[in-house]
């Protein structure tokens, strides 16, 4: 019994303040002991790593108090919204590991939200308002000064119908009129002070057409949704702290529309909301990365680069290690930056026991073993994976001539370097001990071959080959291997924290973001291997194939470098 209850409280102090409220409500029976959630993007754009942070959480939590979360478009700004984006929305938390219950679009309540509306008008608490928005906007007032009554503000009820009929066609000036809620223009919150409800926007709209010429606004359609949809729990970031009772509000006034009265504040949707994620040397504003694509700074929204979930996909980041790295910093009350080192720290991690450890050579020079027989090769065993006996081996060519990376290389070696450098002795990789004996160079002393001599008794895994050597090398045989293009990538941006900087934040881009280096060699077996697949080129860092590899040219992704095992080494 005693340890029981230890585990118990033990779990109740890893679980967020978030479940801890929803689960706590679950024990007294609220909402009848029901969860509903739901993750509400707008189809404005790909998402990324801050979404997927909302979406751990309200999948998350319904998952595990065995309730539903249900998606839903918040489609209610035609202007900016469209298929492509509701498709890689659905693709993408899919790919994170995560399944809705059902699909749903604020669009299929407009015909609800405009009687809402309507009624509210009745009642007298909406108003078309004729003023532009700046005369609306210099009306508001600040926190501690009230603002300022529309002349609109009272006038009659038929003629605020009429009115918002005609906003409703084709006719209709866009910015002409909008619908208030008539609230409270001295509210302290200024989210009360007669928000706009309703907009004339022209541009069809991706799912009703040209249907609709007058559109809510987030805040009129948001809870709303919730309401209809059966949400119990609402989570969000904290920006919406200021806006929940105007959610509360309007979805008490609905409710009375309803003739549902009794327990009003007990039966509507919780908000609560918890901090965003933030990540360092990057932004998450749509509106950026937006104009990252359409400027082409970068190559699009999955470009390896961008935080979006498609460009981490195609970086070769697993979906559980974003999910780790989710968990680790948690869900608090304040706003933070995340390290971007915390996320590349769970990358590696997760990679380290999924992905296939092979060769590739990126910065190549010819090594020949000279007492090697020509024409002779040897097919040689490699682990796929020694953190996962269950994935196998593949083979790897050893041949007379090899590939090896340039820096393996020193004519004149430091006493610690642990590498080639004549009459000293390294390990290759799964094969033999082989002695350096010397380089060619060329007439700018460019090192063009280097030469060895293999011990034949030393192979690896031959009895008595564990003859100590420091250093072992990665290397491909020449005739064996395959040419490669590989992107290397770094931070796509140069100061820690763009949004907190002055300057137009395209300045602050890192011109090295991206190298290209199309003069690497890979093991043929990676033809083998699909977009996407988890690799480890060995010494170097994990890696992944890249869309835009065809079998004739392939193309690789640096998903993240390996801890610099030289830094070490080289003390
Ligand atoms: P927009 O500027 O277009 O409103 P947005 O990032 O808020 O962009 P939404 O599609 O409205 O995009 O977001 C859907 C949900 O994802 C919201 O509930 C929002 O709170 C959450 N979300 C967005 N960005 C982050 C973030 N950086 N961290 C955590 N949650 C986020
Ligand atoms: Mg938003």
């Amino acid at each position: 019994m005693e340890t029981k209850k230890t585990t118990e409280n033990e779990e109740k102090k890893n679980l967020s303040f978030v479940e801890q409220i929803v689960e706590g409500e679950l024990e007294k029976g609220k909402n009848g002991g029901r969860i509903q959630t739901r993750f509400p993007p707008e189809p404005n754009g790909y998402i990324h790593i801050g979404h997927a942070k909302a979406i751990c959480m309200d999948f998350g939590v319904a998952d595990r108090n065995n309730g539903v979360c249900n998606l839903r478009f918040d489609d209610t700004n035609p202007s900016k919204e469209d298929t492509e984006y509701v498709d890689s929305i659905l693709h993408d938390i899919e790919w994170l590991g995560f399944k809705w219950g059902n699909v749903y679009y604020a669009s299929d309540y407009f015909e609800k939200l405009w009687d809402f509306a309507v009624w509210l008008i009745k009642k007298g608490l909406a108003y078309i308002d004729e003023q532009t928005s700046e005369q609306i906007a210099q009306q508001k007032g600040t926190p501690t000064t009230p603002g300022i009554a529309s002349p609109y503000r009272d006038r009659p009820v038929e003629e605020s119908l009429r009115l918002f009929e005609l906003m409703n066609t084709p006719d209709a000036v866009e910015g002409s009129m909008v619908l208030r809620a008539k609230l409270d223009m001295a509210n302290p919150n200024m989210h009360f002070r007669d928000p706009v409800i309703y907009r004339i926007i022209h541009i069809p709209h991706h799912r009703t057409g040209t249907k609709w010429h007058a559109y809510p606004m987030y805040d009129f359609a948001h809870g709303q949704s919730d309401y209809f949809e059966g949400v119990t729990h609402s989570i969000c970031t904290l920006e919406f702290v200021p806006h929940r009772p105007l959610y509360d509000k309007f979805i008490d006034l609905l409710k009375e529309m309803n003739g549902e009265t009794d327990n009003i504040a007990d039966n509507r949707p919780r908000q609560i909301e918890f901090n965003r994620l933030n990540l360092t040397y990057t932004v998450m504003s749509k509106r950026k990365l937006h104009t990252l694509v359409d400027e082409k700074l970068v190559s699009g929204w999955d470009d390896p680069r961008m935080p979006t979930i498609c460009g981490m996909r195609r970086r070769g980041y697993s979906a559980q290690s974003i999910r780790n790295f989710i968990d680790s910093i948690g869900y608090t009350k304040f706003d933070a930056l995340n390290d971007y080192a915390l996320l590349e720290a769970a990358v590696r991690d997760d990679l380290n026991k999924k992905a296939c450890r092979v060769s590739a050579v990126l910065n190549p020079v010819k090594l020949i073993i000279t007492n090697y027989p020509e024409g002779k090769t040897e097919e040689l065993e490699a682990i796929n994976n020694p953190e996962n006996e269950a994935d196998g081996t593949h083979t790897i060519t050893f041949s007379r001539e090899l590939w090896i990376e340039r820096e393996d290389f020193m004519e004149d070696a430091p006493k610690k370097f642990f590498r080639l450098s004549p009459d000293k002795e390294v390990r290759l990789k799964n094969a033999y001990i082989i002695k350096c004996k010397g380089c060619k160079k060329d007439e700018e002393g460019n090192v063009v071959e280097i030469y060895a001599e293999y011990d034949p008794t030393s192979k690896s895994g031959m009895e008595g080959a564990n003859r100590k050597v420091k250093g072992t090398l990665h290397w491909l045989s020449v005739g064996h291997c395959k040419k490669a293009e590989v992107r290397l990538y770094d931070r796509l941006f140069e100061v820690e924290n763009p949004s907190a900087d002055d300057r137009d934040f395209r300045e602050l881009l890192n011109p090295n973001s991206l190298t290209v280096l199309d003069n690497c060699y890979v093991e043929g077996y990676l033809a083998e291997k699909k977009v996407g697949d988890f690799l480890q080129f060995q010494r170097i860092g994990y890696f992944t194939i890249d869309p835009d590899s065809t079998p004739e040219h392939l193309v690789f992704n640096r998903t993240v470098g390996l801890k610099d095992t030289w830094a070490k080494m080289n003390k």
